[in-house]
Parts: structure tokens; sequence; C-alpha cells
């Protein structure tokens, strides 16, 4: 069925069984659907490790950045401050979306390679008291980082704020306990390691602090409160129209995520994903970008040999002639390239990979 597979952080490789889901046309008002709406709320909580009444679901119309954009927006309010620890492009853009909804801000930046540091938050939070918010990524996408949120957490709780956390491509692959971590708001979408297709995002909440942000939205679609409210009252009504195929085929994904065996079994089969990767692509020359310490299993950026005589567009093309689809352009200063390793893919899928590569070098060496 698929023409090739996508080594990209979602949208990804999904089952065909995920996508046959999606033959089905549902309305959006019926009971058997607000039903789904409503079990997919209860299961997300459930691998949160967090439960009502002390916790809420929301699922929220778009990607990943409508659900960022919607916490930030709304639960961030008029006289509040967050304080942004980012080392990436996701992080970055929670600065974009403030400034464009005026919301205020501080960010605490640190390289692509290094993650932010529990003990500068703690810094910037005795120093201006006027943050009230502490908002950072968990897997920063843009190297394959995997930031340390429990140690956040802990200083964002220890000092009395709310927390807010990007937790985009690592939710479903990475066990997370909200509270555990001192999470307040965490965001994920249905695209990444839960293994859907791309459509919407979730936002799993404090209720009581949720409940708090009634009339503080700065945008009506992305109502966050309004969203809940709707979705609680109505017994799982989207306020708006809802994408129907990519909630069926989520449906299907966090049944199919249980049956692999939930987030441990899942977490697993990346990590080994990832560790194959890294260790046969630095056989053949391509150093991967982060120290081990702190490179997560979802994505590993690798260096660009020196003096290769071949462009990245080269073996791109190549690799995706024999069935596999890198994650294109480079995001950072340096000068590297991103594999993921996530959604329907396993170590076969790697070694297939591997000596492709191996095959293009050849190739590549024996045309000089
Ligand atoms: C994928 C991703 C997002 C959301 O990106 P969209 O293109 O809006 O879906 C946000 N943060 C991180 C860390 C991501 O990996």
């Amino acid at each position: 069925m698929n023409q090739y597979k996508l080594l990209t952080p979602g949208p990804l490789t999904t089952t065909d069984t995920v996508k046959a889901v999606m033959q089905v046309d549902h309305c959006t008002w019926d009971d058997d659907y607000k039903q789904i709406t409503q079990r997919i709320r209860a299961q997300l909580l459930a691998l949160g490790h967090v439960a009502e009444p002390a916790y809420t679901a929301v699922l929220m119309q778009g990607s990943g950045t409508f659900g960022v954009e919607s916490v930030l927006t709304t639960v961030v309010g008029p006289k509040d401050k967050v304080l942004i620890a980012a080392n990436g492009a996701y992080g970055l853009r929670m600065t974009d979306i403030c400034r464009h909804a005026g919301v205020a801000y501080t960010l605490y930046e640190q390289p692509n390679d290094q993650r932010p540091e529990a003990g500068v938050v703690a810094k910037y939070l005795a120093e201006d008291p006027a943050i009230t918010h502490v908002a950072m990524v968990h897997g920063e996408t843009t190297s394959g980082i995997l930031n340390d949120v429990a140690a956040v957490g802990q200083v964002a709780k220890a000092a009395g704020k709310t927390f807010i956390v990007d937790a985009m491509s690592t939710f479903g692959g990475i066990d997370i306990p909200l509270a555990d971590w001192g999470i307040d708001f965490l965001v994920s979408s249905a695209n990444k390691c839960i293994q859907g297709v791309p459509g919407f995002s979730f936002i799993l909440a404090n209720r009581e602090k949720l409940a708090a942000c009634a009339g503080q939205a700065r945008s009506l679609s992305l109502d966050l409160y309004d969203q809940w409210k709707g979705m609680e009252d109505g017994g799982g009504k989207w306020r708006f129209t809802s994408p129907t195929h990519v909630v069926l085929a989520f449906d299907q994904a966090l049944k199919e995520l249980e049956a692999e065996g939930g987030i441990p079994a899942r977490h697993a089969r990346y990590d080994e994903n990832q560790r194959l990767l890294a260790e046969n692509f630095q056989a053949l020359g391509f150093r991967p970008y982060l120290d081990p310490a702190v490179q997560g299993p979802i994505i590993t950026s690798f260096c660009y040999p020196e003096g290769a005589t071949f462009t990245f567009e080269e073996m791109y093309r190549y690799i995706k002639d024999r069935g596999y689809v890198l994650y294109p352009g480079k995001v950072m200063e340096a000068d590297t390239f991103r594999v993921g390793n996530i959604g329907e893919i396993y170590p076969e899928d790697i070694l297939k990979l591997s000596a492709i590569l191996a095959d293009f070098l050849k190739e590549t060496e024996a045309a000089q």
C-alpha cells in the first residue's frame, strides 16, 4: 500500500488498519461519535498516569502548533508572564506565538545541543517575580535532544508556577507521569507517537487551572477553556466541525498502542530503532550530532561528513527511490540532516535503510 516509509517525526508511517478505519463517514452530533471522543479523552489521561477530576483532556482541531498556541494564549493571562526555556525551533516557536498574541514572556535560550538547566530556571524565577508560568519542549525535534522536564517541573512547582510542556514528539513513545513531573498542561498531537494521522492536537490539563481561564483567550477558535466546556457539557461534542476520519484513526491507533504493550513496549521499539540507526550510520561515516547522554529515541541528527563528494539531495533521492524518506532540510547552525524512527518502523527497516545507504556510498565512490 505504501510507496515509501516515512522516517520523519510526523506525519509518520501508520498501519494499514489505522488508515482503513477512515473509510467510514461519521456525523458529529451522534452519540456513537461523541462516545469515541470521550473514550479517547479518558485513555489519554490514563496514558499520562492521571485521571479526572484532578486532570482533564481536551481535543483541539489543527496541527500540534494549534494546541501549543491554544494553551499559551488561553492559560497565560493578561497580567501573567511565561518563562520559555528553549533549545530549538519548537521552543522558539512558543516565543513567536506569544509575540503574535501579545502574551508577555521571557526567553531562556540554550544552544541546540544543550538542555535547559533546572538551576538556571530557578534563578530566572527568583530574579523576576512577575513570571507566573514556565514552558518548555520535552523532545526537541530540531535536534532530537530529550530535555529534563521532571527537573524543571520540580523547580516550577517549588516556586508555585504553572508548568506547560510541549510533549508533541514524545507523548505515547516515552512514559510521562504528568503529576509526578509537575506538569499542569501537556500538549501533543494525533500524528506523532500515538501513530495516528494529522488533524488534531490534544491537551492534558490540570482541571482547576483550566477552569480558572474562562474569558481569557485571545482567540475564539483556539479558546482552550471554551473547547473544554463544550466537550464537557456536550458529552464529547466538539465546538466546531471535528476531523471525524482523523478521530476514528486515532481511536484505532490507541487500540494498537495497547496491543503493542503500551508505552513501555513502544518506547523499547523506538529505543532499539534509534540505537541501531546511530550505530550503523556512524559506522558509515555519519557522526551523531548529540552527546548520547542527551539523545532521545525519536529522531537523530547526523553531521554531514567533511569533504563529502555527494549532496544531501542525491542521497535523499537514492534512498527515497528504494523505499524510505529522510527528513530533509537542516534547521540548525551545524551542518546536519535528520532521520526519524517513530511510526510503523521496526529494526528491520533500519537495517534495510543502512544497507541502502552503504550501497549509495559505494556507488558514489565508484563514480569518482
Ligand atoms: C511536531 C512538533 C510540533 C508541532 O508541529 P505541527 O507542524 O504544528 O504539528 C511542536 N513541537 C514539537 C516538539 C514537535 O515535534
